[in-house]
């Protein structure tokens, strides 16, 4: 089931995500409908707060990067085959790679995109969608998926890593997806809708 995404101006995206404390098929459906969800509106990821979820949950998908991220023998690697599913994950940057700037969007803040710098590797431990102990490490747009989500799950949002001056000259146009004053070719949740 495709889910509305919540938009920018929803109080969920800004409180720190609970835990999942264990399976049940209310959880599997959860992780089903944001997988499709995310697929609906293209993209790379999803936290279960942006669908009005306050829990430590995310998927993520790098099949589109999968001819970028081929070695030179055209070998992709699994995780850009089909799509991930993080569970309570414990991120660890690794501060000492260098910071890299991308651009990033978010499926909460449609219409915008900004260049975030982030450090580019980094480690993460998590459960699976079958809660079984993971370890990761990532650089690249896997890396950068996984902190862009892995702050959905904190409360914060891509905005909170520009500069006051570049948030100031975006604020009217974030009062206005605050407003529902927005196109986007998935549904959405604002505030007082
Ligand atoms: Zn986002």
């Amino acid at each position: 089931m495709i889910l509305p995404i919540y938009a920018f101006g929803q109080p969920v995206l800004r409180e720190p995500a609970l835990e999942v404390e264990g399976d049940s098929p209310e959880l599997q459906t959860l992780i089903d409908d944001m997988i499709e969800t995310m697929h609906e509106a293209h993209g790379a990821g999803l936290a279960a707060p942006q669908i009005g979820k306050s829990l430590r949950l995310f998927v993520a998908d790098l099949t589109s990067y999968a001819e970028d991220l081929a070695d030179e023998d055209g070998v992709v690697p699994e995780y850009a085959t089909k799509p991930l599913v993080f569970i309570n994950p414990e991120i660890v940057l690794d501060e000492e790679s260098p910071e890299v700037d991308v651009e990033e969007g978010c499926l909460s803040i449609p219409e915008l995109r900004e260049t975030v710098w982030r450090p580019d590797a980094l480690k993460v431990r998590f459960l699976d969608r079958h809660f079984q102990a993971q370890e990761m490490v990532a650089d690249g747009p896997l890396s950068r998926v996984i902190q862009h989500e892995g702050d959905h799950l904190d409360g914060v949002l891509y905005l909170d890593h520009l500069s006051p001056l570049r948030r100031r000259l975006l604020k009217r146009r974030l009062n206005a997806i605050a407003r529902g004053d927005i196109e986007a070719d998935y549904p959405l949740s604002f505030v007082r809708s």
